[in-house]
This record gives structure tokens, sequence and C-alpha cells, in this order.
């Protein structure tokens, strides 16, 4: 067994009917139906190449990572290591420092609200947040201003689910120390827009991180070119494994900030009179990580560039507009969510079947959807539902799965009449 190369041969336009096989997980059967996986906003599946990767990293690689001597441990190092090389490239980040190992997009964002909030946070102080973050971008930022006198604003979003710009504007001023703002929504599929929401913060003096968790995924990231200062995101998100994320920053910021949790590996020397750390990124990479789940995510990024993101990007954007399309024609179902700059999240509810219900209904068919608030309840309160069906789509999803979604809320919606 040798570690899996990934490649696909393009010809000009991607065979996503092959792609497909790469995920064993499609194949099966779930309550009787061929499964139809639409639940790839709270986690994607992981094809065959990165799971062999995992695989192989077990069974021959695995060794504490940064502290041996020994060869296996260094080989280990090298190829975690690698990932953020890897990553650097994916989303254009100018120093391979700059990206930080975490557990996933919340741990990234906790980073950021006790490290940069503890520094720069000082009463009436104020964070920019939006209507339709998740809890993971609201939370934190609560914490932290509970913990400096820090004040919390929030951008409206209108009705069809596009933040209200103008709003923003008004809401920018001198005490803005930071503008945290979700790029693509998971609750309602709106992409937000991350440079001109970054441009409008630096004027103001304000930082800004854009929380990547649905974005990352579907399309070409450029941090350098959103110019953001903060961006996050979670493997198991986009084909890689569980338990490891990302958070860029930029290297300026990041030096400045001070380490968020404490432990072997984050430090430079220490005794009990003083403690020096590491340098970035090291200082704020304590103890010993995830690391198959980092060369996982490494792996992971070589599959998609395989196909390539921009390829990915267009798929996905096909898959949802032919999923409006069909759905506006079911009767009585209500888009949650429907702005003109959506990705990959198509939201809905009928006023007449509670989400529970349509969840669990569609999951007899083997349809496998989300039903509830999404971790996102100011946004699901905005518009005035307790809970929506949300179908999240992903490159590897066909046609067919929609259709088999359309037949199966007929099916469910037959249970109502
Ligand atoms: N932000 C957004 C937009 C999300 O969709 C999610 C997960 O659904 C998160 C943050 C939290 O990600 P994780 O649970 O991987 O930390």
């Amino acid at each position: 067994m040798s570690k899996v190369d990934v490649s696909i041969s393009k010809a000009g336009t991607v065979d996503f009917d092959k792609i497909r096989e790469d995920f064993p997980v499609l194949s099966q059967q779930v309550n009787g139906h061929p499964l139809v996986y639409l639940d790839n906003g709270a986690s994607s599946q992981m094809p065959a190449q990165v799971a062999d990767r995992l695989d192989y990293y077990h069974r021959f690689e695995h060794s504490n990572v940064h502290r041996g001597i020994h060869t296996l441990s260094q080989q280990a190092t090298d190829e975690y290591e690698l990932t953020r090389k890897k990553i650097q490239a994916f989303i254009n980040a100018r120093h391979s420092e700059e990206i930080i190992y975490t557990t996933g997009t919340t741990d990234s964002i906790n980073l950021v609200a006790n490290s940069f909030g503890s520094l720069h946070f000082k009463e009436g102080d104020e964070i920019i947040l939006s209507q339709m973050e998740h809890h993971a971008n609201i939370v934190p930022w609560q914490m932290i201003a509970e913990r400096t006198g820090a004040i919390i604003k929030v951008i409206p979003v209108d009705d069809r689910g596009d933040l209200d710009m103008e709003a923003y504007k008004n809401l920018l001023a001198d005490k803005t120390k930071m503008v945290a703002i979700i790029h693509v929504s998971n609750a309602l599929g709106t992409v937000n827009p991350a440079k001109e929401i970054t441009d409008l913060a630096h004027e103001s003096g304000a930082a800004v991180l854009i929380d990547g968790a649905q974005s990352a995924p579907h399309q070409v990231i450029d941090v350098q070119d959103i110019d953001c200062d903060f961006f996050t995101f979670s493997a198991h998100k986009m084909c890689g494994p569980t338990g490891f994320g990302i958070l860029y920053g930029k290297k300026e910021i990041l030096d400045e900030m001070p380490p968020y949790r404490g432990g072997g590996d984050m430090i430079d020397k220490v005794s009990f009179e003083e403690t020096t750390y590491n340098v970035t990124p090291f200082k704020f990479e304590a103890g010993t990580p995830p690391i198959a789940a980092g060369i996982g995510l490494g792996s992971a990024v070589d599959y998609l560039n395989s196909i390539g993101m921009d390829e990915i990007s267009r798929r996905e954007h096909e898959l949802v507009a032919y999923g409006v399309e069909r759905l506006k024609r079911v009767d009585g179902l209500r888009f949650i969510g429907e702005s003109e700059n959506r990705a990959s999240v198509i939201s809905f509810v009928f006023d007449e079947i509670h989400a529970s219900d349509m969840g669990t209904l569609l999951d007899k068919r083997g349809i496998a959807v989300r039903t509830g608030h999404h971790c996102a309840q100011p946004i699901l309160r905005r518009f005035n539902v307790p809970a929506t069906t949300r179908a999240s789509l992903s490159f590897y999803n066909s046609k067919e799965d929609i259709d088999r979604l359309v037949d199966g809320i007929e099916y469910v919606k037959s249970f109502f009449e």
C-alpha cells in the first residue's frame, strides 16, 4: 500500500458522475433507498483518496510531531507541516506562518475573540456582527464583550436575505474594533461581499474576521484580495476529517497577539520565574494536535485542487439554480433566503408541515437534509420561523439528487393533505 495520488482526468470539463464514484458513502442504501446526501453544510463526505491517506498515516507514519529526533517523528512533522503550505496556496496567504492550525471554525473564532479581543478591546469599543451569523461567530464575541465592556452591534438583513449595507456603513465608527462576518450564510445561502465589507471596515480602522466555514469548501478564496485580517474554516466541511480547522491571520497582527492556550509546543523557554513563547504560528498551537486530521486536510485540499475550485463553484451554482427552479414549483413551499448571490444552500419552510416532520419523513426515503435552526437562531427569528429544512449541496451531488428531493417533498406533503 502506498500513499494515494489524486489525479482526475479533466479533458476540458470535469466528469462529475465519475467523481461521485470517489465517495463510497454515496453508493449505500439508507432505509431501503439509495442515499441522497444533502447535508453538506453540516459536514461533507470524504473521498476514498482522503480516507486512504488517513489510513496510511495511521498504519505507517504515526508519531508525535515537532518533538522527536527519530525518523518517524520527523516524517510525521514534515507531512503535517506540508498542510500549512498547501493551505497557504489554497487561500493565497502571503506567508505559511499566517496559517494557524485549530480544531475548526469555532475554535478559530474563539482564538481571535480571546487573544485579539483581550489585547485590543476596552470599555465602550464596538464589535460589528450581522444578523445572519452562525452561533460560532456570535457567542465568542459576546463572551469577550462581557469581559472587556465592549458592545456588540448587529447589521440587519433584508427580506431577501442580503445584508443591509447602508446600515452597516452607519454602524461603522471610530469605536469599531472588529467586524466579524459570515462569508456564505449556512442558513440562507447568501454570499456576502467580503471584500467590500473589509474595505469599509478598514477605512474606519477596524479589523475584519471572515467566517469562511461555508465558503472555503465551495469557491476560490484569496485572502490577499479580500484583504481581511482573519479568515476561518473547518476541514470536515471540505472533504477532510473532523477535529481540524484553520485560522488565517495577517502575520503582523498575529505577531502582536498573545497566546490563547498554554502548554507544550507553544513555548520557547519555561521556568517558574518566567515563560517565553514560541513564534507565530506555533505560539497558538499548544499540545499534541490532531496530526492525522491535519495531514488529512492536506490530502483533501489536493483532492479539491485536482478538480479545481472554479469547476466546483460552477458545478454547485448550476445545481443550486436547478434546485431553486424545481423547488419553486412545489405548492406551499416558501424559501427562506432568496439572495441573488447565493451558494450551495437552499432553505425552505411549509406553513402546514413542521421542518422536523419534513426531515424525518425525507429520511425514510433515504434523503438526508438538515432541519432546525442551523445554529443561527437570530436569523430564523428575523424571518419569524422556528426552523427550516435545508438542502446543502456539494459538487458530488447531481440533478437526480434534487429530483429525488422534490419527489420526497411531494411524498411528505401527501401525509398532510
Ligand atoms: N460558521 C459557519 C458559517 C458554519 O456553517 C459552521 C458550522 O456549521 C461553523 C461556523 C462552525 O463550524 P465548526 O462546527 O466546524 O467549528
